[in-house]
């Protein structure tokens, strides 16, 4: 491990006291565009953190799980990943907590609450494409939520673009000074490696190793090594990139201004080891989160978390729902009692399930940035905040307005018990929303994105042996409806019922064909407030 394993301020690492255990912990997500390299940079990872032992074994198991149901079925089919899952390993007593996304749009909202429970992000992008429409997204709402981000650009190893343009538009697109911390020693087919700046480091690609040059870039075996005239190029690019670039500075990454970007290659397990080095020394560590009493401190004695993520039938053999909770305070240990502050219940939590790649196995203890698993039969809802005797609520959890809506139909209507129970299911691990309507009885969903309507049509038929159909509704806009005057209210509800439906929490909804529709009938009932988004409590 090179010296960037230090902490900021150049402290080792020691082993964590109980009050301070967080401290080692870095809860973080990969963001990309397809195709880019998150796959393929997690197996890496797993492997350098010795959470799998062979190359491959993510896909390979992966794909003996997903043979298991269709939905995966559909992942594998259109070779995107859908589903967001955590991912624990340990290295150098530092505790990696990776947060899968799903990298297709269709999915944002999952993504959206998934990256409400990571410290920091860690941004994919391809050498040849620069930054896709699908990195620009994550990365806005990364920014939103203030999570800092490390760069890494991947496939080194292959003909890209020039390094100086891809940080040129990175800097430009995304409005953030860049700081490159590796820089590579040729590209394409004469690609030899990368040279660590700060460290004085040449790491080869042909894998004889890490040598270090005590004179940095004047050094003459440095230029020895790499051959005379690969070393000018090389020298002449990397002085370059030294005056025209930003240096590394802990605090502005940390604030969000400034990206530490890495050279590498995923497939090549190039650079990776920089990366969690990287991670460990100046990713945060867990942060204070948000909640209706202020902000939640790490150090706080008591146990919280919340719920980011509910998946139904993880195994389909058993009909399980497990909870994903991320940790916000005190040492949670398994058997612990915790209320469910939503149903004023307490909760024993007796089998928490930490997920090392794709195996799962019980975990004795937590701490703030952990994140677990809690089967469930439905108890645990998106949203839901746990505490140890307390009673507030995290906040920040939002539900976002549907661009999609569609009438359910069922094929086979001897089958009604089991479309709503996986409607249910499936809008409680947030993969569609489900609306009730005022008149009439056919359920409608709203999505984001219609691959979800194929994933739903999927997985209600395998998982609970419903045939479904989807029809277009007259409607393309929904927006939850409130107004302080109750009576108001209703009378809007009574006088539009043909376009009133029910959420699953009951709350009123109103639907209507377009942006004009929606205009017209806001300029019409300003006391009432048509909400794109709301916050899930
Ligand atoms: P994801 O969609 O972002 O998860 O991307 P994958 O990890 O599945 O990678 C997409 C494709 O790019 C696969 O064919 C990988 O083998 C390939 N790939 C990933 N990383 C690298 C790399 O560093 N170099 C090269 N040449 N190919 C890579």
């Amino acid at each position: 491990m090179s010296s960037l394993a230090l902490a900021a301020d150049d402290q080792p690492i020691s082993a964590p006291s109980a009050k301070n255990a967080f401290s080692n912990r870095r809860t973080f997500a990969i963001i990309s565009h397809p195709d880019a390299g998150k796959t393929t940079l997690t197996e890496k990872l797993l492997l350098t953190g010795g959470a799998i032992e062979m190359a491959g074994a993510v896909r390979a198991k992966g794909n003996k799980a997903r043979a298991k149901s269709d939905w995966m079925g559909i992942e594998k089919d259109r070779g995107i990943s859908v589903t967001s899952s955590v991912m624990t390993f340990q290295k150098d007593g530092i505790n990696f907590n990776l947060l899968d996304t799903p990298g297709h749009s269709d999915f944002s909202e999952d993504t959206y609450r998934t990256l409400t429970a990571v410290d920091s992000a860690i941004m994919v992008i391809d050498a040849a494409k620069g930054i896709e429409g699908q990195t620009r997204k994550l990365f806005e709402i990364c920014r939103l939520r203030d999570i800092p981000i490390i760069t890494f650009v991947n496939k080194i190893d292959r003909e890209g673009r020039d390094p100086f343009e891809l940080l040129d538009e990175i800097e430009e697109q995304l409005a953030m000074d860049v700081a490159p911390m590796v820089w590579p020693v040729g590209q394409g087919g004469l690609f030899k490696g990368v040279y660590d700046l700060a460290e004085h480091d040449f790491i080869s690609a042909k894998g004889d190793g890490t040598k270090h040059f005590d004179g940095g870039l004047d050094d003459p075996a440095l230029e020895k090594a790499l051959g005379a005239e690969t070393y000018s190029g090389f020298r002449e690019a990397a002085e370059l990139a030294g005056e025209g670039y930003a240096s590394f500075d802990a605090q502005s990454y940390r604030d969000g201004h400034l990206t530490p970007v890495l050279f590498g290659s995923a497939l090549e397990n190039f650079a990776v080891d920089r990366l969690m080095d990287l991670i460990a020394a100046h990713a945060p560590e867990p942060r204070p989160q948000p909640s209706d009493k202020g902000p939640i401190d790490p150090s706080g004695e008591k146990v919280s978390g919340f719920v980011f993520k509910v998946q139904a039938n993880m195994d389909p053999k058993h009909r399980d729902r497990v909870a994903f909770v991320r940790f916000c305070s005190g040492h949670f240990k398994r058997g612990m009692k915790l209320d469910h502050v939503r149903s004023g219940k307490a909760i024993a939590v007796s089998n928490p399930i930490y997920f090392v790649a794709q195996e799962r196995s019980l975990t004795e203890e937590a701490y703030a940035g952990d994140v677990i698993g809690i089967p469930n039969h439905g108890t645990l809802q998106v949203g839901d905040t746990l505490t140890e005797g307390e009673t507030f609520r995290f906040t920040g959890l939002p539900a976002f307005a549907p661009e999609v809506l569609r009438r359910v139909r069922l094929e086979d209507t001897m089958k009604m018990k089991q479309l709503r129970r996986g409607l249910e299911d499936l809008a409680q691990e947030g993969l569609v929303q489900v609306f009730r309507p005022t008149i009439g009885s056919d359920w409608i969903v709203g999505v984001v994105g219609p691959l979800q309507l194929d994933v739903l049509a999927s997985r209600i038929s395998g998982e609970y042996k419903a045939d479904v159909t989807f029809e277009p509704v007259q409607y393309n806009v929904a927006r939850w409806i409130r107004c302080a005057n109750e009576q108001t209210l209703k009378q809007f509800i009574k006088d539009n019922t043909n376009q009133i439906v029910r959420d699953r929490d009951d709350r009123p909804v109103y639907l209507c064909r377009d942006d004009w529709d929606l205009r017209y009938i806001m300029e019409r009932n300003k006391d009432i407030a048509f909400d794109a988004t709301r916050e899930i409590v």
